[in-house]
């Protein structure tokens, strides 16, 4: 019989604001093949966050720490605070034939690029610039001043998006989600993520 294919990353990256952890929330609740990488932070949490929940939130020594032994996949310093990606969880989750979906920044995605972990990368933006500040506008958790930074750090962003493979165009929640949803089915049929397919069918014992 012919196994499921095998599981990747699924990496996706959007400007603040852009509605990629909307997307993310919506993804694990509705696909039950994804868990979700939860990053390390050095920045303190905001609002309703709760450690081990959205982040683990640690100081800076204990980040760096991490990073000495190894423990990152990648990481970043994004508005003057870092973040990582823990090599173990998403090793441990692959290996049990789960995808693991993550929220990282545009350094993250190029720094795994250079490694030999099984992916897709997907770049989410709004319609529009117009559209990402009047969204930002709207949340109502930053300043003027910040919010012109974020959409300065957007502007740089963007120049990123030929290093993906998909772009999905966040209009509408429900259609975005549908797309990621699309996007992960297509990879999963890919023929390079399947194990030895003609073999298995033909119930062939192989070495993998
Ligand atoms: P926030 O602090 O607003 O939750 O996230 C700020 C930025 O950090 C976002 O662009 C988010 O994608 C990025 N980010 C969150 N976790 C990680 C991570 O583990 N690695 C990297 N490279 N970026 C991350």
């Amino acid at each position: 019989m012919i196994s499921p294919s095998k599981s990747f990353l699924i990496i996706l990256s959007a400007p603040s604001g852009g509605g990629k952890s909307s997307i993310l929330t919506e993804l694990i609740k509705t696909n039950p093949r994804v868990d979700y990488s939860i990053s390390y932070t050095t920045r303190a949490p905001r609002g309703e966050e709760q450690n081990g929940i959205h982040y683990h939130f640690v100081t800076e020594d204990e980040f760096f720490a991490r990073k000495e032994q190894g423990d990152f996949l990648e990481t970043a310093n994004v508005f003057g605070r870092w973040y990582g990606t823990s090599i173990s969880y998403i090793r441990s989750r692959l290996d049990l034939g789960r995808h693991v979906a993550m929220d990282i920044d545009v350094q993250g995605a190029a720094q795994i690029t250079h490694t030999d972990v099984p992916r897709v990368k997907i770049f989410i933006i709004p319609p529009s610039m117009q559209i990402l500040r009047e969204r930002l506008i709207k949340r109502g958790t930053d300043s003027m001043q910040e919010i012109e930074k974020r959409l300065r750090i957007a502007h740089e962003e963007l120049k990123d998006i030929p290093d993906y493979d998909y772009l999905v165009i966040n209009d509408d929640l429900h259609i975005a989600v549908q797309d990621v949803q699309n996007i992960i089915a297509a990879e999963e049929h890919r023929v390079s993520r399947y194990h030895s397919p003609a073999q298995e069918f033909l119930g062939e014992t192989h070495d993998d």
